[in-house]
């Protein structure tokens, strides 16, 4: 970080910048190292935040954090169906996102706010800033070819590839090269219209003054190409956040650190690490298949088990007793891990991941190679980059099943093709490390941000 921070403290009046994460853990953390990262740009910040899944931001003394209460009944807060707690959260948090947003404002007297920054997925908050004259620039927390995809779901629903049959899954989607039908990011809803939430994302996001991801250019560079023929919003690609800084806690669960001591009792690039995310949930003959396959690979390795992967159970109870004694000491369980220490462990030598967004560019940034298992929406897309763009993992296409665990695990971790990854996966990594240094694309693009958003001030 340079001395661009000390030009917008030295102007009269300061610069603020209200940011509105959304409460899931793949979107609190982006946001808030987005926060960090402009903070030592030179902006104070703000952050709204919902009651529902406040992290502990006790380490960000320097945000002011402000709490909306959110409406969620306890039913609601706690149900699995993602797409319509996204709806509720949009629907009932209008009013206090307003109310706040109005109070933080009228306070506006050192300070001038010069924006609001949300995630995409506050579909809501363009008609908020609209209505209150205020610019909204966009986080999206996922890839651009994510996004791209999202934004072609009419498109796939008008060529009826969303009604295709199980049988035609591996299909490639013409219009849309690398997806095959079974990438299409679909998600299981029991609401109505299970693409509006989708297509409000789309769409509020076009309207928006600015729009930020957590990638960079050499990632994504035809992608983000068309992107700007259909987005026709001043784009960021700053990523990825997490590297600007030494960790930064945000999570929502308590990291076992006994994760990285386990680890130091093994050989270098042996172990594989196994976690599928924050939201992903599994059926319990899944959770036998995954932990047979990790057993018959010989690989020892560390594994996540969020309490509420598989929907009802406690924790490791349903895992059979022949396993956990044929593991023995080379598997590793915990409920949540330190994750980007584990990817930079040196005894970290691959990891099988649902294919989140942050997931993904955290392994990118260690050059840990992948095993890609996704379970909905971008990271279907995420996974299928991942294998057939950039070559840097090995997606399970036929699902949980022990036989193909086992073989794509040895075929990571001791194969041939595991070699060649390995190899593809490090020089992706030197591009990364590249685009962070100054005149790196993604510095560059950091700078231009700064200097966008500085414009929206009122002269001195
Ligand atoms: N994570 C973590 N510990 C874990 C598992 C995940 O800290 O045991 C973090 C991980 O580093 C990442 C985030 O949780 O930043 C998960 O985001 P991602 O987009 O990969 O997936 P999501 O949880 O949104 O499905």
């Amino acid at each position: 970080m340079d001395n661009q921070g000390q030009t917008i403290q030295q102007q009269s009046k300061r610069c603020r910048l209200v940011l509105f994460p959304l409460p899931l853990q793949g979107h609190i953390n982006p946001m808030i190292q987005l926060a960090n990262i402009l903070h030592h740009k030179g902006f104070d910040i703000s952050i709204i935040h919902t009651k529902y899944n406040l992290p502990n931001l006790s380490e960000y003394p320097h945000f002011t954090v402000h709490l909306i209460p959110d409406g969620l009944s306890e039913t609601e807060a706690s149900t699995s169906d993602i797409v319509l707690l996204l709806k509720l959260l949009n629907e009932k948090c209008v009013k206090p996102f307003l109310d706040c947003l109005a109070q933080l404002l009228s306070d506006d007297a050192d300070d001038h706010i010069a924006c609001i920054i949300t995630d995409a997925i506050w579909y809501f908050t363009q008609a908020v800033a609209d209505n209150i004259k205020i610019r909204r620039i966009v986080l999206r927390t996922g890839s651009v070819g994510s996004l791209l995809a999202f934004a072609a779901l009419p498109l796939f629903q008008e060529k009826g590839y969303l009604s295709w049959k199980d049988s035609e899954m591996d299909a490639p989607v013409v219009e849309f090269p690398p997806l095959k039908v079974k990438d299409i990011p679909s998600i299981e809803t029991c609401t109505t219209e299970p693409y509006q939430v989708v297509l409000n994302m789309v769409e509020q996001t076009k309207k928006a003054s600015g729009l930020i991801f957590n990638t960079f250019k050499e990632l994504e560079e035809p992608e983000s190409d068309k992107l700007q023929e259909q987005f026709l919003v001043p784009t960021f690609a700053i990523g990825p956040f997490h590297k600007y800084f030494a960790a930064s806690p945000s999570s929502l669960w308590t990291q076992d650190r006994t994760s990285l001591s386990w680890l130091d009792t093994q050989a270098p690039k042996s172990v594989i690490y196994v976690s599928f995310g924050s939201i992903a949930e599994m059926h319990e003959d899944k959770l036998i298949e995954v932990a047979w396959g990790l057993a018959n690979s010989g690989q020892p390795f560390l594994w996540v088990v969020r309490p509420g992967l598989v929907n009802g159970s406690e924790w490791l109870e349903i895992l059979p007793k022949e396993f956990l004694e044929a593991i023995s000491r080379r598997g590793y369980i915990v409920k949540w891990a330190p994750q980007q220490e584990v990817l930079s462990h040196p005894s970290t030598g691959g990891f099988w991941t649902h294919s989140g967004w942050n997931s993904t560019l955290e392994s990118i940034c260690e050059g840990v190679p992948m095993i890609c298992s996704p379970f909905f929406g971008d990271q279907k897309v995420n996974s299928r980059y991942v294998n057939d763009i950039w070559k840097v993992g090995i997606k399970l296409e036929k699902g949980l099943d022990r036989v193909q665990i086992e073989s794509a695990i040895q075929k990571l971790m001791v194969g041939k093709e595991g070699e060649d990854i390995r190899k593809n996966i490090m020089c992706l990594k030197e591009k990364l490390d590249r685009c962070l240094k100054p005149c790196g694309s993604s510095y560059q693009s950091l700078e231009n941000l700064v200097d966008f958003i500085s414009s929206f001030r009122p002269p001195v």
